[in-house]
């Protein structure tokens, strides 16, 4: 019984001996290699070189400082209330004295949480933050080996301030450089 009327006709007629040979089969194949040896390769040798993004790309969030180096969030958590795939979680608490020059509002986020897998990095929780406290950089996401990794905090979260003198990891310098270009956006 035919189950698809796209059902084709195998030829199955025996090989003469050119097509035994496998060299049309051959040629062919190199004549495909060579031509690409002059062309322009499609990949790029990642991470040495980097991909210009397009000025509109979303990519990993930074939680901003204000000119002090104040932390503008104030956890009310509209982004997590506007994020569709439920990816950030967080801990209010409130602003002790002394720690006004840590947090720019009576209250702040003591945990700050993005899960990295779950976003979508649809950018709705850059537009529904009031404190303009949340960005999409032009950062990627790292790669990593476990799923717990791809939780980032605010340790990987907020922005650096002041400009630290030296860095031992590519991300934050990346991250760094970004934010001292007038990046985020
Ligand atoms: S970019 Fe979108 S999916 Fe990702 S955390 Fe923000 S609102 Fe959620
Ligand atoms: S990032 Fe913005 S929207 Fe989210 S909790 Fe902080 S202040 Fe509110």
């Amino acid at each position: 019984m035919q189950l698809t009327n796209r059902a084709q006709k195998v030829d199955s007629k025996p090989m003469n001996l050119k097509e035994l040979a496998y060299l049309p089969a051959i040629v062919s194949g190199m004549a495909t290699t060579f031509k690409h040896i002059f062309r322009r390769p499609a990949t790029i040798r990642y991470p040495e070189v980097k991909r210009e993004f397009s000025p509109v790309y979303r990519g990993v969030h930074l939680l901003k400082r204000d000119e002090q180096g104040r932390e503008n969030c104030t956890a009310c958590g509209l982004c997590a209330l506007s994020c569709p795939a439920e990816a950030i979680t967080m801990t209010a608490a409130e602003r002790k004295p002394g720690e006004e020059h840590l947090y720019r509002e009576e209250k702040y986020a003591s945990v700050y949480e993005i899960n990295m897998l779950r976003c979508i990095f649809c950018g709705l929780c850059e537009e529904a933050c009031p404190k303009d406290a949340i960005y999409l950089s032009d950062s990627i996401a790292m790669s990593n080996y476990t799923r717990k990794d791809f939780i980032y905090g605010k340790d990987r979260l907020v922005e650096p301030f002041p400009r630290p003198d030296k860095h031992i990891n590519k991300f934050e310098e990346d991250r760094r450089l970004n934010w001292l270009d007038g990046r985020p956006r």
